[in-house]
């Protein structure tokens, strides 16, 4: 079959509504009323007053596409085939209502009735936790699914600490032997390991136990169902791609940097991963400004400031050396506008809040060329041939530029950068920032949000880049 990406998100929201489920609007990626989370990164994160009991929904079936934004995700993208920034979590959700047994013969008759989605069945495996016997038996009975179909997998328990928590079963799909990224013996080369052959498209969580405080489970009165499928790797099995970027929901954007930047996707090589970064940060990138989180030093704000700087020097990789981003916006106003309207109704805040952004970027890399000359000028007097790390710490530090133009740039003048010293002094501020943290206490309070922000205000973005750059 081929659908188009709208259509394959419209008929898993017709499907569950079918199933007497109601249609619930994508939430804004900036959570409402939840101080815990710093994006919704999940359809059951928009849910959980619900699955707490705090309110009781009109309708205990729900279904929902919640577009999610995975920060943990940021250095996996266009290093994988399936991995975004942003993407789309097709979800049904039963408060109390149904459980096990509905929950996976629906995502069975949803993925392979020729009404649906008509995927050939030997295709697809599934993982359960080992201790679910309930699950694999609707697997293998009820479904029919041949053993080998069915793996045992020790970590498929969904638990947060204390709390709702249970079992659950993962679905993928075989994209076929070619797409093996690992060795046959490779411990992870399995139906359900971490590889792109066998592709993990939907996950169904049994909420069936509490969590308690001493660490036992009781069963929960109510159960629960919340599953996830991501809309952007059923698109690429149905409209078979090598990758979630070559779907339509990232192909334009792909095509509008090829124009800009004169480089053929195609044939692009390992630049490829330049065109993919690209069309998934600016995918992100408006989608939350739309939502109303700006560019800043810290939290949210830090993350979008991280994604559009990787843009930009991902950009650089392709020779654009100019601002250009916001010429992407429309085009992601063309892929989803029909679905998520403010990404349209606020295309000119989102335009003009990137431009400033990168503007202000491209300065940044403009002072720090200007300071770097000053460098190197005094090492020719000195008669040295090495950067300290001090000082491409300082240019990283103060200017935010980054290590690898730094390397760049000076091997370009015949001179090396220290790069271990480099790192050393990147530890040090570490440290002085986890000291910072250790005297405050009332920063303790967040520490759900900090936790995040101190992996994300280390800048690592910028290690696995080499740009290609030219000295002006
Ligand atoms: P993976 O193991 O591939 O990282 P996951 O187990 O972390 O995925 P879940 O938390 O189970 O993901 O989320 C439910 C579904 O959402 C997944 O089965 C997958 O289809 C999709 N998904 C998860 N993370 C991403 C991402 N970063 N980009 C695109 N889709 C994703
Ligand atoms: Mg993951
Ligand atoms: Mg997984
Ligand atoms: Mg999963």
């Amino acid at each position: 079959k081929k659908l188009t990406s709208s259509e394959i998100r419209s008929m898993f929201l017709e499907f569950f509504e079918e199933k007497g489920h109601k249609v619930e609007k994508s939430a804004s990626l900036v959570p409402v009323d939840d101080p815990s989370l710093l994006w919704i990164n999940s359809g059951v994160a928009t849910f959980k007053k619900y699955f707490d009991g705090s309110v009781i929904p009109e309708n205990p079936r729900i279904t929902s596409s919640q577009k999610s934004i995975r920060t943990n995700d940021i250095e996996n993208v266009g290093l994988t085939a399936r991995h975004h920034t942003m993407f789309e979590m097709l979800g049904n959700f039963s408060i109390g209502d149904y459980f096990k047994e509905e929950a996976i013969e629906w995502a069975w008759e949803f993925l392979t009735d020729e009404k649906w989605l008509a995927l050939d069945p030997e295709k697809l495996y599934v993982t359960v936790h080992s201790d679910d016997e309930e699950a694999r038996e609707i697997w293998e009975e009820k479904i029919g699914l041949p053993k080998e179909h069915v793996l045992d997998e020790d970590e498929n328990f969904w638990d947060i600490g204390v709390g709702p928590s249970g079992p659950q079963t993962e679905i993928f799909y075989d994209r076929g032997p070619e797409n093996n990224d690992l060795p046959a013996d490779h411990p992870e080369s399995y139906p359900g390991g971490e590889n792109e052959r066998w592709l993990e498209i939907w996950n169904l969580v049994f909420s069936q136990f509490n969590h308690l405080p001493d660490d036992t489970y009781e069963p929960l009165p109510n159960k629960n169902i919340d599953t996830g499928m991501g809309l952007e790797r059923i698109v690429s099995v149905i409209q078979d791609t090598p990758t979630n970027f070559e779907t339509d929901l990232f192909m334009p954007l792909i095509r509008k940097v090829e124009e800009i930047s004169g480089v053929e996707y195609e044939t692009a090589g390992e630049l490829k991963q330049s065109f993919k970064v690209i069309a998934d940060h600016i995918r992100a990138v408006t989608f939350a400004i739309a939502d109303g989180a700006l560019p800043s030093n810290e939290g949210r704000g830090y993350v979008l400031r991280r994604l559009i700087r990787r843009a930009v020097m991902h950009g650089r990789k392709l020779e654009i050396n100019k601002p250009f981003l916001t010429e992407l916006v429309p085009v992601v106003g063309e892929i989803m506008g029909d679905f998520y309207p403010n990404v349209i109704t606020q295309e000119a805040f989102v335009i003009q809040v990137i431009q400033q952004e990168e503007n202000r970027f491209h300065e940044t890399l403009t002072e720090g060329l200007e300071h770097l000359v000053e460098v190197f000028e005094q090492l020719t007097n000195k008669g040295e041939v090495q950067v300290t790390g001090k000082d491409a710490f300082l240019l990283y530090d103060t200017f935010g530029f980054p290590v690898e133009l730094t390397e760049e740039y000076a091997q370009e003048r015949g001179f090396t950068t220290d790069i271990e010293g480099f790192s050393k002094e990147m530890e040090k501020q570490r440290e002085r920032a986890r000291a910072a943290r250790g005297d405050d206490q009332s920063m303790k309070a967040q520490s759900g949000v900090l936790s995040e922000l101190e992996v994300d205000s280390e800048f690592v973005g910028y290690t696995d880049l080499k740009v290609t750059s030219r000295l002006q």
